[in-house]
């Protein structure tokens, strides 16, 4: 599973290029889907096949969750904030749903890069 995922996001990124998550505008927005890890209370992503394992904790997380929290988010070509293309203040980490500001190359919960989209 673990690799699957990560064949995913490699094929995504040679076809659409790396891609950040900002605060969605009027249009263009996605959903992300967070919950709690059963074991430490951590917010992870619940997409599937994203993160095998709780990223605070190591557990495996659950398939499924009792409920689910969305975050309404736009991707955007990493290129395009770098260029001035597009502004946004700030990025939604993927693993932690955590708002950083866009000059944060990490997170400041979670510890991820910017640029990951999966384990
Ligand atoms: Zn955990
Ligand atoms: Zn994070």
């Amino acid at each position: 599973m673990r690799f699957g995922a990560m064949d995913n996001v490699e094929r995504g990124r040679a076809l659409h290029g790396v891609r950040v998550a900002v605060p969605a505008g009027d249009d263009g927005h996605a959903l992300l889907w967070f919950a709690y890890c059963p074991n430490c209370q951590a917010t992870v992503n619940t997409d599937r096949d994203f993160i095998a394992d709780c990223w605070s904790c190591g557990r495996p997380l659950p398939k499924r969750f009792n409920s689910r929290m969305e975050l309404r988010v736009e991707w955007v070509l990493y290129e395009d904030i770098l260029l001035g293309r597009h502004h946004a203040d700030e990025w939604y980490c993927n693993y932690c749903g955590t708002a950083n500001p866009m000059s944060n190359p990490i997170c400041s919960k979670c510890k991820r890069s910017k640029h990951s989209t999966g384990s």
